[in-house]
């Protein structure tokens, strides 16, 4: 049995819907999990922000545009009435709910409940399609069985034995299907994986079920090796380690969700990344065996923020580090990449919502400095400190821009430099022509 994930782009038209009924393999009794159609959750935030605003019509008029693409997906997908009208109820259902909040003050458990529609919506149009053609699908209801515990984490054990009963439950389905993103919170809410939390759903399906393999099907063939959106010419990499993975989905590489790598990693299920427009491609493979000593791609991770507290009492001072550390865990708030000296020390961190708290604290320690609108710059590969190039190729490659901070050493996975954000698109393709040339 393979958990297929398919993103929002696979399912963004009828067409690709169809598409991506031709790649499921019913029969294997896969898990198939679906991201909203693309441009639907986007529509459906927007929508919560309107409310949010106390702009009703703004509202209205996101929700009617979504509601009449949805019309026309259905007459477009389906050909038959009862589909249609299965499919439509469906659809409905999920509009009916979100309208209902235009009358009324909006909350964050209803913003939620509004996010959550669009992977229902999709599942239930894939569901319709797949019944017209003849195949057997049964829908696992994500919020009957994906919950997360008070500290967000997924609850395994219940996922576990819940998503097991409901698959035991329909012993003649050809092909399971679910929503990716959507869950519940600790309180039975509806909650969400955060946004492009549909790879982590698959993974933790992929898991608990103990899985053959979790595919991650999507709008590229695999993970490149530098970011398509900003350096042309990239490459797909064949292989990764799982923690070279987990480094390049943490650090920015959009393709793969930053907590979806764990739960396959722990779990030893390999994870194939593969594109749904090319099917034929072999997309890239991530499991872990033993990573072969080259360089493998490069991420880059916005909207960071570095924080410099230099104490003159840091000298032959033993302490400083642990309450450094320890002010931002009071206000938790995790910390990215660090750099120390005899006078002081450096950290990054991407939540800055308690950075003013967290300032505060640390002036009783050192002074404090602040430098926003960075970039972590992360260069990921198997390297062994022994083999010495990569380091001084990483560095010669970023010759003429400034770097504020430098890190490795934390794994052998990855080495990492703070950029300012005007310099993150010509660091990029500089490491690239240097590295992959
Ligand atoms: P989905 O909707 O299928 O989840 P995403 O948009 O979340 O797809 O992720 C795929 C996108 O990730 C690609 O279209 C690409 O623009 C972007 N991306 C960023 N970095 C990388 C990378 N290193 N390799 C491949 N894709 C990347
Ligand atoms: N639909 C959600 C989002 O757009 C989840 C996902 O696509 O993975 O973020
Ligand atoms: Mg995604």
């Amino acid at each position: 049995m393979k958990v297929l994930k398919f993103g929002g782009t696979s399912v963004g038209s009828p067409e690709r819907i169809r598409n991506v009924a031709s790649l499921i393999m019913p029969g294997n009794r896969n898990v198939v999990v679906l991201s909203a159609m693309s441009g639907t959750t986007n529509s459906l935030v927007e929508i919560a922000e309107y409310l949010y605003k106390g702009n009703i019509p703004g509202a209205q008029e996101t929700l009617n545009g979504l509601r009449s693409k949805y019309e026309g997906v259905v007459v477009e997908l389906l050909a038959t009435e009862e589909s249609r009208r299965s499919a439509t109820g469906a659809i409905e259902r999920s509009f009916g709910l979100v309208r209902a909040f235009l009358s009324e003050p909006i909350t964050e458990a209803g913003e939620k409940e509004i996010l959550a529609q669009g992977e229902l919506m999709s599942t239930a149009l894939m569901q319709a399609y797949l019944t017209e053609q003849g195949v057997r699908s049964e829908l696992l209801p994500a919020l009957d069985y994906m919950r997360t515990l008070e500290s967000g984490e997924p609850d395994m054990v219940h996922i576990q034995s819940r998503l097991r009963r409901l698959i035991d439950l329909a012993p003649d389905a050809d092909v399971f299907l679910t929503q990716g993103y959507i869950c519940r919170n600790d309180h039975g809410g509806i909650d969400n994986l955060k946004r492009g939390g549909s790879d982590y759903t698959a993974s933790i399906i992929g898991a608990v079920l103990d899985a053959e393999e979790i595919q991650i099907w999507t709008d590229i063939d695999g993970m490149h090796n530098n970011d398509p959106r900003f350096v042309e010419g990239t490459r797909p990499v064949g292989k990764l380690h799982f923690e070279e993975a987990a480094e390049l989905a943490y650090f920015g590489a959009k393709i793969l969700h930053p907590s979806c790598v764990l739960p396959a990693k722990l779990h030893n299920i390999p994870v194939r990344l593969l594109n749904t427009m090319q099917p034929e491609t072999p997309g890239t493979l991530i499991c872990n065996t033993t990573p072969d000593g080259s360089l493998k791609a490069i991420a880059a991770k916005d909207n960071i923020t570095a924080v410099k507290i230099k104490s003159g009492r840091m000298l032959l001072a033993y302490g400083f580090l642990h309450k450094v550390f320890e002010t931002f865990e009071n206000y938790r708030t995790s910390i990215d990449m660090m750099a120390t000296s005899e006078v002081g020390v450096s950290v990054t961190v991407d939540d800055d919502s308690r950075l003013a708290a967290i300032i505060d604290d640390l002036k009783h320690f050192g002074t404090v400095s602040v430098d926003r609108d960075m970039v972590i710059i992360c260069v990921v590969g198997d390297l062994q400190w022994e083999e010495c190039s990569f380091q001084s190729q990483v560095l010669e490659a970023l010759e003429g821009i400034p770097v504020r901070m430098i890190s490795y050493g934390g794994s052998n996975y990855n080495i990492s430099v703070l950029v300012r954000r005007d310099d993150k698109v010509r660091a990029l393709k500089a490491l690239s022509n240097k590295l992959f040339k």
